[in-house]
């Protein structure tokens, strides 16, 4: 079945989908008729032509500024960095944050040839003072690439702000912030701690 193995290769690019769950959810496609898969192929279309870049925050909106940094009712006196457009649904599912954010795109790593220089610190240097900032929260993932990149915004953002804090100490070394529950992001956003060398 050519049209068969034909998805199944486009599907196994996607993450956690190997070769038996292509399968599954192609049948299940199949099984739910013409009408269902056709709406799923516009969806797909549509949510992938309507979701840009933001050119202020980096992270992804339907509109160009994203609808949170268009939005009146945010803390603009706080931001919050993160690593990947994706972090930032994870902190809005939480609830508990309503300043806005920066999305960097990537993390110091020394040994991919990404050095301070790469990850954009102007926009982010430029952003602090046209805006106000004035507190910036690191939200980088507890890895050594995240910990390398807090400690050098840290001490890129001294002087620049009033308080740099983060909440990287309140989850596990290593983990994922997507594999963190809701309960542990809220209380490490209500315990974020200054920042210490
Ligand atoms: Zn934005």
């Amino acid at each position: 079945m050519e049209q068969f193995e034909k998805l199944k290769l486009l599907l196994k690019q996607l993450p956690g989908i190997g070769e038996k769950s292509a399968e599954r959810l192609i049948f299940s496609i199949i099984s739910k008729g013409v009408g269902y898969s056709s709406l799923l192929s516009d969806e797909i279309k549509a949510v992938a032509e309507s979701v840009k870049i933001c050119s202020n925050c980096g992270g992804y909106g339907e509109t160009n500024p994203c609808e949170i940094c268009s939005d009146k009712k945010r803390d603009k006196g706080i931001l919050m960095v993160l690593e990947r457009p994706r972090d930032v649904f994870l902190f809005e599912k939480s609830k508990r944050y309503r300043g806005r954010y920066h999305i960097l795109g990537k993390l110091i790593s020394p040994i991919d040839g990404i050095t301070p220089e790469k990850i954009g610190i102007e926009n982010l240097t430029e952003r602090i003072k046209r805006e106000e900032i004035k507190e910036v929260i690191l939200s980088l993932p507890p890895t050594t690439e995240g910990e390398t990149t807090a400690i050098f915004l840290s001490r890129t953002l001294e002087g620049l702000v009033e308080t740099v804090s983060t909440i990287a100490r309140g989850v596990p070394f290593g983990s994922d912030f997507e594999f963190i529950d809701e309960y542990t992001l809220q209380r490490s956003i209500d315990k974020r701690q200054k920042w210490t060398d």
